[in-house]
């Protein structure tokens, strides 16, 4: 495969913006080799460049739930467009989004449009404390909720740590108000709590964990935690940014039928502009600025052409059978590699939930917890990264990084992108 023109346009890119990109996993560093220039997608598939024709599995990490350039997309995008891109004021556009969001979901009654995940996740964050008029947050060692100063934090050695700054510039002042606790881990839980008392406004995690693995946790699990910060009187926060209206248009709240206190969404919402939310019962969303005393604003919070490619897409996602067709594609991808795996019973497991895969060079059949991955494995995963793009298939470019099945993916895409993987795989083993 030629990737000449990427490689110029990355050389290029790399005089402009620091390691040649506008987010940093886009940079390849963690599979080494030159990230694929795209020109142009429609439907399941992309075109680089060069030319090189690519089925996506990344799509645009997550929020492409239809695929690229879908046909309602574009006709709601392109009408508010032609009305004008930004007002500054608010448009009937805000009210038809979150209309269809709060009549088609039972877990929140108030929701506020941001500008992405981050702002989501940091605003929700500020409103727990502002409700609970405590500081302390938990979060979980694995999960990922954006770039805000309290969350870039990882643990320290122990079972109940607070957490260490993973970022240059960020004080340790901010970070010490967040306790980093391991996944699917009760005890810890239990124990944070005791030390804590009357001090911790929330507990946030990924329900389903799937920024490091996919670490996918039990109803058990999930159920202590609503449990335990009822009974102490914190905010439980789920960050659906990655399952909301994914794994079913109630996300894994519905999923896992538990009511979080706050929920946070991004990309899907936005129909593949950058749109988050955070959510909740009208009594604490009435908490926010301009009711209550919690201030966040934006300047391009609720745009006219996010919010309408955000309505064109959910409007897709509430069709009849709509996430049953989705899961089902995706166990037939699946299962299809499954089958090399056993037959060859290789040291690798591909993991699920919904239309989310994640693949690791284990033959553990469950993963829960960060601390389960194996990182001298990861070099492998390079290889194999390799192998699959150059043989057109495309993939989030980091072995920590899982895999969406959008509903454009025919199944003879997956027949295709199966039948990849599988050589590939067989490849990376012989060699
Ligand atoms: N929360 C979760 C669970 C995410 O997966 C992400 C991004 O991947 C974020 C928050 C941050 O969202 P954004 O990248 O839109 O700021």
């Amino acid at each position: 495969m030629n990737l000449d023109k990427s490689a110029q346009h990355f050389e290029e890119a790399k005089t402009y913006f620091p390691g040649g990109v506008n987010s940093p996993v886009r940079a390849f560093k963690s599979v080494q080799g030159t990230p694929v220039f795209v020109k142009k997608g429609k439907g399941s598939k992309f075109w680089d460049e060069d030319g090189n024709e690519f089925i996506d599995f990344c799509c645009s990490w997550g929020p492409l739930i239809l695929g690229h350039a879908h046909d309602s997309i574009l006709k709601h995008v392109n009408e508010a467009v032609a009305n004008g891109t930004s007002f500054g004021t608010p448009t009937v556009l805000e009210n038809k989004l979150g209309k269809l969001i709060i009549d088609n979901n039972r877990f929140i009654e108030k929701i506020r449009f941001v500008s992405s995940g981050t702002e989501a996740v940091m605003s929700a964050i500020r409103l727990a404390r502002g409700y609970t008029n405590r500081n302390k947050i938990i979060k979980f060692e694995g999960c990922y909720h954006g770039h805000s100063d309290a969350l870039l934090v990882s643990a320290g050695s122990g079972l109940v740590t607070l957490g260490n700054s993973s970022s240059a510039g960020v004080p340790d002042s901010v970070v010490s108000e967040t306790i980093v606790l391991p996944l699917n881990n009760k005890e810890a839980v239990k124990q944070a709590f005791e030390q804590y008392k009357n001090e911790i406004a929330c507990v946030i995690i990924e329900p389903i964990p799937a920024n490091n693995g996919l670490l996918l946790q039990t109803n058990d699990f999930l159920g202590y935690l609503r449990e335990v910060c009822t009974q102490e009187g914190t905010l439980l926060m789920f960050d659906e940014v990655i399952s909301g209206f994914r794994v079913g248009f109630e996300g894994a709240a519905g999923l896992y039928n538990i009511q979080p206190d706050l929920i946070s969404y991004g990309k899907i919402i936005g129909g593949g502009f950058p749109v988050g939310a955070y959510a909740s019962s009208a009594k604490i969303m009435d908490m926010v600025a301009p009711l209550g005393p919690v201030y966040q604003a934006g300047t391009l919070s609720g745009n006219p052409v996010a919010m309408a490619a955000g309505f064109a897409q959910l409007t897709e996602c509430l069709k009849p059978n709509f996430y049953q067709n989705l899961d089902e594609k995706t166990d037939y991808f699946v299962e299809k590699i499954k089958a090399v795996i056993a037959d060859k019973n290789l040291p690798f497991t591909i993991y699920h939930q919904g239309s989310i895969f994640w693949f690791a060079f284990t033959k553990d059949n469950v993963v829960r917890e960060a601390s389960s991955i194996d990182a001298a494995t990861m070099p492998t995963f390079g290889k194999l990264y390799h192998k699959l793009l150059t043989k057109g298939m495309y993939l989030g470019p980091s072995g920590y990084e899982v895999g969406f099945v959008s509903e454009a993916h025919s199944l003879e895409d997956l027949d295709k992108a199966a039948a990849i993987f599988s050589e590939s795989l067989l490849e990376v083993f012989e060699a």
